[in-house]
């Protein structure tokens, strides 16, 4: 029986629904009220005018962000987004995801994250570039590889993280790669940070087809996105067996239920900026793509896609959000309500931070590993991190969906760090 009581349209606040998901997992593990009000807000936000030169000779002043949420468990980690729409409310929301998926990913990092209010596509490469200068010497001073540690993000790549890393190192009047990961593989970067993200998450996906008795080679999916986390998701569903059925982007999207080849629709974005129009494919809009029968959808864009309504008709077995925060709480009742498998961000995409964390620990060592060796050492977390997740649901006597119990696991390793440190009892 599918739950959908429509109630008005949902309003949703990203910074408040991160608040609230860390009150509940609090309240639920019997933990002091002190948890709470520590983990509720960013240990500090610095927020900056970063004014930049324009190809026109006009100055430009931007506003940039960097939010650390909190370094208990290690230096601060996340990524830096480009994006018109983002606030310091969005950007304090995403270090504190930021802290939360490190300490379900076991990694020694904290939270932290960065941006810029700033439309990348309609900047040429000159323009960017002077940017990601300017923003890292905004920033520089609360930067470093043993106190927070940025990384590509929405509408940021290797490109922008070189950039970065070598204003830091004029700064520095030295190379320190550790202070940045994602770069390019010349300065520092790691063999399969760029696909790492997409990789973890089809793990995830295959992890919990497991769960749900379904099989990866008999499957069909649905992506949501195809930038950088999207088209790798596909690609590597594909590679898998999958046969992936719809593709949406901001332009538009693409379905066909016999199947997408993954490429040729690449290619065609290449061509014409989306992959609305892919010969033998219908249009679709993403709504639509998640009321698809398919068994697996991967939402692999923005926040809060999939609302209350959207997840009334969700008809696949698992959601694997590649994205930061597709999904709101009230989605998220629908979606348990109805047993569709939600992996939830924090453990879905977490396959992106363990690799900046192998390119980290290579930079300190600096010593560089294969990309075998890369593939099974993320492999191997991403399995282990799932099976944390799982086992901990299962061992649950409350019945919590894997994202209560994430967000849980995460926290109780956190209050136990904050008992260790002496700070609370
Ligand atoms: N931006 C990515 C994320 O949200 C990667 C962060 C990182 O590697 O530090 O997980």
């Amino acid at each position: 029986m599918k739950v959908c009581e429509i109630t008005g349209k949902e309003k949703v606040n990203t910074y408040e629904v991160a608040q609230r998901r860390i009150r509940e997992a609090v309240a639920r593990l019997g933990l002091a009220e002190d948890v709470y009000e520590w983990l509720k807000s960013p240990d500090r936000i610095v927020e900056a005018s970063i004014p930049v030169e324009m190809d026109d000779g006009k100055i430009k002043v931007f506003t940039g962000y960097r939010s650390q949420h909190m370094d208990l468990l290690g230096p601060y980690k996340g990524g830096i987004r480009f994006h018109p729409d983002v606030d310091a409310y969005e950007v304090k929301a995403l270090s504190i995801w930021m802290t939360l998926k490190c300490a379900v990913a076991r990694v020694p990092f904290g939270g932290g994250k960065g941006a810029v209010s700033c439309n990348p596509r309609q900047m040429s490469q000159k323009e960017l570039e002077r940017l990601s200068r300017q923003y890292m010497r905004s920033m520089a001073s609360f930067l470093g590889p043993q106190r927070d540690i940025p990384a590509p993000d929405v509408g940021t790549n290797a490109q922008v993280m070189a950039w970065m890393a070598d204003e830091y190192g004029k700064i520095q009047q030295y190379n320190d790669f550790g202070v940045i990961t994602g770069k390019p593989l010349d300065m520092g970067g790691c063999v399969g940070r760029n696909t790492a993200t997409a990789r973890g998450v089809v793990y995830a996906i295959r992890e919990a087809a497991k769960v749900k008795d379904l099989s990866m080679k008999r499957a069909t999916a649905a992506v949501q996105g195809f930038g950088n986390v999207g088209y790798y998701t596909a690609v590597f569903l594909e590679d898998m067996g999958t046969t992936v059925i719809a593709v949406t982007d901001s332009g538009g999207g693409a379905y066909n239920p016999a199947g997408l080849d993954v490429e040729a629709l690449m290619e065609f974005k290449k061509e014409t900026g989306s992959v609305k129009g892919f010969p033998e494919s219908e249009d679709i809009d993403s709504d639509a793509l998640f009321a698809l029968d398919c068994d697996v959808i991967a939402p692999c864009a923005m926040e809060n896609q999939i609302t209350r309504d959207v997840a009334c008709n969700v008809q696949a077995k698992i959601i694997a959000e590649g994205a930061n925060g597709p999904t709101t709480p009230e989605a998220d009742k629908v979606l348990k309500e109805n047993g569709v498998l939600v992996v939830p961000d924090i453990l879905a995409n977490c396959g992106g931070v363990i690799v900046s964390y192998f390119e980290w620990v290579q930079n300190n060592y600096n010593y560089y590993w294969t990309e075998e060796e890369i593939e099974a050492r993320l492999q191997m977390k991403m399995v282990e991190a799932f099976n944390h997740i799982y086992n901990y649901q299962c061992e649950c006597e409350d019945s919590p969906d894997m994202r209560e119990a994430a967000f849980m696991y995460a926290i109780l390793r956190l209050a136990n760090v904050m008992k260790t440190r002496g700070w609370i009892n």
